[in-house]
């Protein structure tokens, strides 16, 4: 979190109201601005501390077993015959992606802040177990707002949430999904201000949340960098990660944003096609509007309304995308790629067969991105594609598509 800062560097941003260009910013009611605005010094002193840092360090590297390994995918790598594949191994951390490295920081902040009660919002439940494994580490009480229509889909990690101490709270306004649930969170927390700290599971979210979950986030791509240039003594061609808010692709992006000669590439939920209304890709089947208390680009109706996203992935399943994805996208320095159900289910058995990797459905859209890139390319081109997370939440989705296809 040290990183000098140049000018024209493309990691000055956001500005200090929260802006990358027209997105983020704080779009809240009157009544949460006095919360983020407190939210933020505590963040802004937190990165000078040395206390934190030295904190922050410590549990990511024996809770959740950083740094992870930067991994040569030689047998995928002979059977492209094409551009040299690596694996950047974030599906190893404790419990199992990368979403217990923002929730880590995050609680050592309300920590900090004097904070006893934590609240998350939560789709597929990953996010709600990662909140609930810190919160029982760090000893607070756990809410976790989830739609009703999730809880029937996800009972599995309802059961893990509930044995790790965490109370569910079912949400059933709207269609009882993801972002009714992000919509209950932030009223919970207008009239729980004294005790309550909000973890966000992406970046997304009102400033300073798409930020602060960044810096956690980027200790992907800083260990990346050190690894490579260890490994190769340059820099790799191209990065690949999947893209759902956009937390693990711009932890892995973000510390290579000025070196122009790495190509950035995010790839998005494309469900049963751009062309139909179930999809996930905010960016190529979307538009700007506000959403979670920032602006950026959404799936949205013809009346503005935000639909409900739709991908085989459960963690890709945001209607949504944070909101310097959106100005990266803009600004064309990341390219936004979509891939689509019956790909990413391809990609995830083709990964399980070639490299003995099972891995979740999240990355297997990255992966089958990467099926269609590497062979076009030559074999001094370096691509590291973000492992972010095992597939072993998704083995009976998997099956039963397997199934319906036979
Ligand atoms: C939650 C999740 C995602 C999507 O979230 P991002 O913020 O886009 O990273 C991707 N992969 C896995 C394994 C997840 O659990």
């Amino acid at each position: 979190m040290d990183d000098l800062k140049k000018p024209n560097s493309l990691k000055n941003f956001p500005d200090e109201h929260g802006n990358f260009g027209h997105y983020g910013g704080r779009f809240v009611a009157e009544t949460l601005m006095p919360l983020l605005i407190d939210v933020n010094k505590s963040w802004i002193n937190a990165q000078k501390s040395k206390k934190f840092n030295h904190e922050l360090n410590y549990f990511l590297d024996h809770f959740v077993g950083r740094p992870s390994p930067l991994y040569f995918a030689e047998r995928m790598t002979e059977h492209f015959n094409g551009a040299k594949i690596y694996f950047k191994r974030d599906e190893l951390n404790h419990t199992g992606a990368h979403k217990i490295n923002n929730c880590i920081g995050q609680i050592l902040l309300a920590k900090e802040m004097g904070k006893t009660r934590i609240i998350a919002e939560t789709g597929a439940g990953q996010h709600g177990v990662a909140t609930a494994t810190v919160a029982a580490r760090f000893g607070m009480n756990c809410i976790i707002y989830m739609g009703h229509t999730d809880i029937e889909r996800q009972k599995s990690n309802v059961f893990r949430m509930e044995l790790l101490g965490a109370k569910i709270i079912p949400v059933y306004s709207g269609t009882g999904t993801l972002k009714d649930a992000m919509n209950e969170a932030l009223r919970d927390w207008v009239s729980n201000v004294d005790d309550t700290f909000y973890i966000i599971g992406t970046a997304a979210g009102p400033h300073p949340y798409p930020e602060m979950v960044r810096e956690f986030q980027s200790i992907i791509g800083k260990e990346t960098k050190e690894q490579i240039l260890k490994m190769e003594n340059k820099l790799p061609d191209t990065l690949i990660a999947c893209v759902g808010g956009g937390s693990n692709a711009i932890g892995l992006f973000h510390p290579f944003l000025d070196d122009e000669s790495v190509s950035l590439i995010g790839v998005e939920a494309g469900g049963k096609g751009l062309n139909t209304k179930f999809h996930a890709s905010s960016l190529n089947g979307g538009r700007p509007g506000i959403l979670h208390g920032n602006r950026t680009y959404l799936i949205q109706d013809d009346d503005g309304q935000i639909s409900d996203a739709h991908s085989i992935s459960a963690g890709l399943d945001y209607p949504g995308i944070g909101p310097e994805h959106s100005w990266l996208h803009d600004i064309g320095r990341v390219k936004y790629v979509s891939i689509n159900d019956n790909e990413a289910l391809k990609a995830f058995q083709m990964c399980s067969r070639i490299e003995g990797i099972i891995p979740a459905l999240e990355p297997s859209h990255a992966l089958a991105y990467l099926s269609k890139l590497a062979p076009t390319l030559n074999k001094e081109h370096i691509i590291i594609m973000n492992m972010c997370g095992r597939g072993d939440k998704d083995i009976f989705t998997v099956a039963e598509k397997i199934k319906e296809k036979i």
